[in-house]
């Protein structure tokens, strides 16, 4: 296999540094699919990074029909200064900037250099998220309704197939995954966990998913359980709710709750105590995240929640 110019022998594991971004590949005995699984994409989502490591460490390059590479740490300025959704070296959020640049700022060349080095070795790019240190999250998938009914149609069976109970169809297009699959590469976006912690329980859940997925593209044949998840629902409309001007945020709800048409999500006040922006319920609805933070800035992102 190789990744740019560096070419990794069968049944050979190698780190990789190429560009801004860096890696580990696992290069199968035999050969087949290769999946990339990205991470840290957002410094604070702590899930999929370590779920990443653990990969890393017990993959078997010897026992792979296909290939892995994995990208534990994208956006290392923003995962070891611990802040959320962007980095700082330019502020900006590398899930908003594909296509990269590769003359631009450093996120966008990093954008630029996941799409140069990753994108052409991928058949399946799944891409680990999480809440962010100031997100309350349910575990969910968010794949392709924009890419075209093949594309949407391949994933959704895959996402289908993972514990997570809710998958949300997506018409993001400048982010890692999505933008992956405008260039017709199928992959998904995957969230687990919440507010800047990771525990053992979420790790293990997250893994198991991956191990899911190898086996589906024929990678690993371990014989993990890949029946379709009949707890799981897809969420065709979703409301992302924004703040309208800097300000207090009150949320009223939990994530995973059903929640009513008109009813009281949260409130939006000045220091002053006065109401800027209330937010209802524009149809009945499972809250899919919401943000934790007392303070926040106009265009933050409050609440998402969607319906079947
Ligand atoms: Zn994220």
């Amino acid at each position: 296999m190789k990744i740019g110019d560096i070419l990794i022998n069968k049944g050979e594991k190698k780190k990789f540094t190429l560009g801004n971004i860096s890696g580990t590949a696992f290069c199968g005995r035999n050969t087949g699919k290769t999946l990339v699984i990205t991470a840290g994409v957002h410094g604070g989502e702590y899930v999929g990074i370590e779920t990443a490591l653990r990969l890393i460490k017990e993959l078997e390059a010897e026992k792979l029909s296909g290939n892995i590479i994995i990208c534990p740490v994208l956006n290392t300025d923003g995962f070891y200064d611990g802040v959320k959704q962007i980095s700082t070296s330019d502020y900006k959020n590398l899930n908003r900037e594909f296509p990269g640049d590769e003359k631009g700022t450093s996120t966008q060349r990093i954008a630029f250099d996941i799409e140069k080095y990753l994108y052409p070795t991928a058949d399946f790019i799944v891409d680990l998220h999480g809440g962010d240190i100031n997100e309350n999250l349910i575990p969910l998938i968010f794949f392709p309704y924009g890419s075209g009914e093949d594309m949407k149609n391949y994933v959704r069976d895959i996402a289908s197939r993972m514990s997570v109970n809710f998958r949300v169809g997506s018409y993001a297009s400048n982010g890692l995954y999505s933008y992956a699959t405008k260039k017709n590469i199928p992959a998904m976006l995957y969230e687990r966990g919440e507010h800047g912690i990771w525990s053992e329980d979420d790790v293990l859940a997250e893994k198991e998913d991956i191990y899911k997925l190898m086996e589906m593209l024929g990678i690993i044949k371990d014989g993990h359980d890949i029946s379709v998840n009949k707890k799981q629902k897809e969420i065709v409309s979703v409301e992302y709710v924004e703040a309208e001007c800097d300000g207090l945020w009150y949320p009223y709800i939990k994530q995973g709750q059903r929640v009513k048409k008109g009813e009281l999500l949260g409130v939006l006040k000045n220091i002053e105590g006065e109401k800027l922006q209330v937010v209802v319920a524009k149809f009945d609805a499972d809250i899919l995240y919401y943000t934790l933070s007392l303070g926040v800035r106009k265009k933050d992102a409050l609440i998402a929640y969607g319906t079947e």
